[in-house]
């Protein structure tokens, strides 16, 4: 597991220069641990090396890996496709779901969480590529879900994330990247009840250096940090 804490050292290093680059405050820049496929000890290495957050994507797996108590003393996000009939597994259990994609889910978390007598924090998961087989809103469907939350006291909307198509070059990352920011800072400057904008959560293992650099201040990093899965 010593490779994990260099790759966690390597990483961090690698994000504190390029938020000085470009003038952004370091240690604003918040790094998740994608935690897909890895063992609890994988994950246990990497709290231990400093992430500042796990994420995962499988509720399945999530639950059994929460059982182990892999990701003690960290929060926990969820950033995977949200099933309705798993929403339950989900909210009260992370701290953040990262993967808002629909009115629906969004109106079930809020339900859900209503219920439980607690606030949820949540990020709207924009697919800012158009994609037809990706889940998440269209850009333009933000303002419609933020009015939902503003509707709604069990949820908090703390920002956006997005994943663009996979497989680009750094510049057409960029452009995705960019896109995000403007609507980040777009939405940051309107008043909505149970909105908090504050986080725009850009950036994987190949991309988190440009995403940095279009503004991302959350980066969540899967196989740079413990290898290819
Ligand atoms: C797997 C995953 C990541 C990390 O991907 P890497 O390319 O391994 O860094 C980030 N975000 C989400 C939503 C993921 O599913």
């Amino acid at each position: 597991m010593h490779e994990v804490a260099d790759n966690v050292k390597r990483i961090r290093q690698t994000i504190r220069d390029t938020a000085l680059s470009v003038g952004a405050d370091p240690d604003s820049i918040l790094l998740l641990a994608a935690a897909k496929t890895q063992t609890s000890e994988a994950i246990v290495a990497a709290i231990s090396a400093g992430v500042d957050a796990v994420g995962e994507n499988r509720v399945q797996e999530m639950t059994e890996k929460l059982s182990q108590g892999a990701y003690s003393g960290v929060p926990l996000h969820f950033i995977g496709h949200l099933q309705s009939n798993k929403i339950n597994k989900v909210v009260g259990v992370c701290d953040l779901i990262e993967s808002v994609g629909s009115a629906e889910t969004l109106t079930a978390i809020g339900k859900r969480a209503q219920t439980l007598n607690i606030i949820q924090d949540v990020l709207l998961e924009v697919n800012i590529g158009r994609e037809q087989q990706k889940s998440g809103i269209a850009p333009e469907q933000t303002e419609e879900l933020l009015h939902i939350a503003s509707m709604t006291p069990s949820i908090s909307v703390l920002g956006l994330m997005a994943i663009p198509p996979f497989g680009l070059s750094p510049s057409d990352n960029r452009r995705y990247f960019d896109e995000m920011f403007n609507l980040f800072v777009d939405i940051r400057a309107k008043k909505y009840d149970n909105v908090s904008v504050r986080l725009l959560s850009l950036g994987m293992s190949d991309s988190y250096v440009e995403a940095i650099k279009a503004g991302s201040n959350l980066v969540r990093i899967g196989s740079a940090l413990f290898g290819q899965r």
